[in-house]
């Protein structure tokens, strides 16, 4: 008798971490059955994927979403709107892929630990903003955090003989960053960044919001943040190292001075692979490495000062609270100003700073409050907007 298949629903499924998990899937088909996808505009490309899988279930954002798909797709198909859709097709599947951009992932992550699933997340903005909220959801029976985020996806395997609550026997992870397209741009030279230099990044073809919030290292300020969470490991335990190449993922120094790193090219479905599997390890091509050819890798610290995202993302991790969630809402507001021309890339750090100044103490006890502080700093942070 065969294995029964692992049901898995996709969220976010239009997306970059989306489209590749459907390609991890497409070589799977007698592992994986994929039941349920959502996804945002993108409708024809959504009921591409519906009917290619034959899934029972979809999400979308809106009642006119729901009309225009409904064209598209078998009638037998059960076509869920908003956030309650979401957390309606999160519970009932084993594993969960959050690839949705951004807060609206919240729901997801939410919804998969409270039906005590596996949760692939990509989204790491939900666990950021919600990190209180998060932590009592783990607590489900059955629930369970795999990172598809390629650091955290590398400092979970090496994690893997670390087994005490704390790490007591762990000095500190090493998150690596590949420093982004402008490595080595001195401040004066960054004024004059574009829209075009921000979104080519050197090493990693990722969805808009997380290639912007790499340019600006914003994106590693939210990882170490999603690492402290994630692996209940204080910030102050957790460092940034620039390494150009983006083939050691990241790294976990040990108190007796043992360095282990988790090595291959970078291919985010390798990572999304890995959280599907485990703890199996599904055989497949996109990571080796030939060390038959010369292979240079090299580390440098991070220029802080060109880069101060990272130091607001400690700062926020140091206040606690809802600081982390009012940093990540901020973010996401200048980010999509910036993408729409509003503002220049400079503007978007020293903007998110501007929110963090007026952020007031919040121990974020509940969903409502995490929904309150989100909104609340948006509000603040739309303010600050040119008109
Ligand atoms: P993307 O923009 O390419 O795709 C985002 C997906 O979310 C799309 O399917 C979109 O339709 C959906 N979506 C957007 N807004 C929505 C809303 N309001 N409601 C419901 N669905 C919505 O983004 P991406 O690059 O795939 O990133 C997704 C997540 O994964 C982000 O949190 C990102 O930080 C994280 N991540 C991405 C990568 C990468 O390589 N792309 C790597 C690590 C982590
Ligand atoms: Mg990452």
């Amino acid at each position: 008798m065969t294995a029964p298949r692992t049901r898995v629903a996709l969220m976010g499924a239009t997306g970059s971490i989306g489209t590749q998990t459907l390609e991890v899937l497409r070589r799977e088909p007698d592992t994986f059955e994929l039941v349920a996808v959502s996804g945002g505009r993108r409708l024809e490309e959504l009921a591409a994927v519906v009917n290619e899988f034959r899934v029972h279930g979809v999400g979308v954002v809106d009642e006119k979403d729901r009309r225009s798909l409904s064209r598209l797709v078998s009638s037998h198909v059960e076509i869920v709107v908003g956030p309650e859709g979401l957390r309606e097709l999160c519970t009932g599947p084993e594993v969960v892929v959050n690839a949705v951009m951004g807060f609206a992932g919240l729901p997801v992550t939410l919804a998969t630990l409270e039906s005590g699933a596996r949760l692939a997340l990509a989204n790491k903005e939900s666990l950021v903003a919600a990190a209180p909220v998060v932590a009592r959801a783990r607590h489900t029976p059955g629930a369970q955090i795999l990172p598809v985020d390629s650091e955290h996806c590398a400092i979970y395997q090496c994690l893997e003989g670390s087994t005490q609550p704390g790490h007591p026997d762990v000095a500190q992870l090493l998150l690596t960053a590949s420093g982004g397209p402008f490595r080595g741009w001195s401040r004066d030279r960054l004024g004059a960044a574009t829209r075009a230099d921000a979104l080519a990044h050197p090493t990693w073809s990722m969805g808009p919001k997380i290639t912007i919030d790499s340019s600006t290292l914003m994106n590693k300020g939210l990882e170490v943040l999603e690492a402290s969470v994630l692996f209940d490991i204080d910030v102050d335990r957790i460092d940034v190292v620039v390494h150009p190449q983006s083939i050691v993922h990241s790294m976990v120094e040990f108190v007796d001075g043992s360095v282990l790193a988790q090595l291959s090219r970078p291919d985010m479905r390798l990572p999304i692979a890995y959280c599907l599997g485990a703890p199996e390890r599904l055989a497949h091509h996109w990571g080796q490495l030939n060390f038959r050819t010369p292979l240079t890798l090299e580390f440098e610290p991070p220029d802080r000062v060109a880069f101060p995202a990272l130091d607001l993302a400690y700062g926020a991790a140091r206040r606690g609270g809802a600081a982390p969630a009012w940093l990540s809402a901020a973010n996401e507001v200048c980010v999509e100003a910036f993408l729409g021309g509003r503002i220049g890339w400079g503007d978007i750090i020293p903007l998110v700073a501007r929110t963090m100044d007026e952020y007031v103490e919040d121990p974020l006890a509940s969903l409502d409050a995490v929904v309150e502080n989100d909104a609340r700093a948006r509000r603040i942070t739309h303010g600050n907007l040119p008109s």
